[in-house]
């Protein structure tokens, strides 16, 4: 057997020697060159990335790593609101980076708690939690949604009413929430006691409240649908699902993941529509490419989640808090939330004279920078064909269904940049629609 000093002596030798290790340079692996096909070798094969590899951003604008050079009016999915490196996004990570990085939620962290303190102050919420993705935060709305109405009204009331065609996120509580039956298909059994109504159709949410509104904990929408195909709701839907919730004990849950934080020319979606919600969740813009979420809520229905009851290890994260105020004080500006509104002009012209030169699609619609072109009859399922095309003509688009094209650029793209973008797109069209 080694004495205790024996075994000292030996740590001390192993850790002396991870200490040099630490202290060299990086090498190995960081600059190893890779190219698309190693994405099929060592990636689970649940998404299918274009071609080309993206290795740079600045702006509206995007490298490949052959220097090819791509208008992004994609934004991520909608995440890049405020582009590619923007300046304050990279003061505020640097400064955050050289500071703190993680501490656990056994501390709360300034970034945080400045953060929240924006968003209370601009918002209907008083209380907000933090997480990591869109998911989550829904995850974290329906939870609190659940719990807050099993210690208030009584275990009976778990019932969620959703939409048709709704996305709520990948997580199995979340895709149970969404309306688009393939992607929660083959994954049961999902949580029980959701029911999916058509969006936008009163009578069918009026009838549903008839029948179980003493079982309905929640009602969860998204001001407008994006992924399931650029459909903005109604003021008097949202009204509706206001006024039906508060008298049945109910609490509103607006989905604003990808509409708010600008998107739409508001700071968030709710604030045009004339509805506030109990709880809203944001996710994509608010970190404009740094990973974080939020579920904002008010300080009644917060108090369900008592100490204990959820969390997180990454919420809140330092680094993320601290980039998402940046792009929080940049987006929250009359002159930028007016921008959104003057490109969402431009853009709507734009599509509107290719149209007229070439007609492909039946509807143009959508809210500050974020638009749906929906494909005409004879062109019907060839979104994705669109998509492709545009990566070929140098152009990042994105699709909502099989039907609609989507635009989400960045809130403050330049003018030239939606210029030369637009006739990328009726370059692609052009290749794809024939
Ligand atoms: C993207 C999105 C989500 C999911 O967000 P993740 O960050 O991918 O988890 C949820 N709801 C809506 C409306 C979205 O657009």
């Amino acid at each position: 057997m080694n004495s205790p000093a024996d075994t000292a002596a030996a740590a001390q030798a192993v850790i002396a020697a991870s200490a040099r290790r630490e202290a060299a340079p990086a090498g190995g692996t960081a600059t190893m060159p890779v190219s698309r096909a190693l994405f099929d070798q060592v990636m689970v094969p649940c998404f299918a990335p274009a071609e080309f590899i993206p290795v740079r951003g600045e702006g509206s604008r995007v490298w490949d790593q052959q220097g090819r050079m791509y208008i992004d009016f994609a934004g991520g999915v909608a995440v890049t609101a405020l582009g590619h490196c923007h300046p304050a996004m990279l003061r505020a990570l640097d400064e955050q980076a050289r500071r703190l990085w993680h501490v656990s939620n056994w501390f709360t962290n300034e970034p945080a708690l400045r953060l929240a303190q924006r968003l209370v102050d601009h918002t209907f919420a008083e209380r907000v939690f933090f997480c990591n993705s869109g998911a989550e935060a829904n995850e974290a709305a329906l939870k609190l949604a659940r719990r807050y109405a099993h210690d208030r009204h009584g275990a009976h009331k778990t019932r969620v009413v959703s939409t048709q065609n709704a996305f709520h996120g990948r997580t199995l509580f979340t895709v149970t929430a969404g309306g688009q039956p393939k992607y929660s298909s083959g994954f049961g059994p999902t949580p029980a006691g959701f029911v999916h109504l058509p969006y936008n159709d009163i009578a069918a949410l009026e009838a549903e409240f008839a029948l179980h509104g003493r079982d309905i904990c929640a009602v969860i929408l998204e001001p407008m649908q994006g992924e399931g195909g650029m459909t903005p709701g109604t003021p008097e839907y949202l009204g509706a699902a206001r006024r039906l919730t508060r008298e049945h004990g109910a609490l509103l849950v607006l989905d604003e993941i990808q509409s708010g934080m600008g998107r739409t020319g508001a700071l968030f979606s709710y604030m045009q529509k004339g509805v506030t919600p109990d709880i809203l969740t944001t996710a994509k813009g608010l970190g404009g490419g740094f990973p974080v979420g939020a579920m904002l809520t008010t300080a009644e229905v917060a108090s369900a989640f008592s100490v204990g009851v959820h969390g997180t290890t990454y919420g809140g994260n330092p680094l993320a808090c601290a980039v998402a105020g940046a792009v929080f004080d940049v987006i929250n500006t009359t002159e930028v939330l007016d921008g959104v509104k003057a490109r969402h002009a431009l853009f709507l012209e734009g599509l509107r004279a290719i149209n007229a030169r070439r007609p492909v699609f039946r509807d143009l619609r959508g809210e500050g920078v974020w638009l749906g072109c929906e494909l005409d009859a004879r062109w019907r399922g060839r979104a994705m064909d669109v998509m492709k095309a545009a990566g070929d003509a140098g152009l990042l688009v994105l699709v909502a269904g099989p039907d609609v094209v989507r635009l989400a650029p960045s809130l403050v793209i330049s003018l030239d940049e939606i210029l030369e973008g637009l006739a990328r797109l009726e370059t692609a069209l052009g290749r794809a629609l024939t």
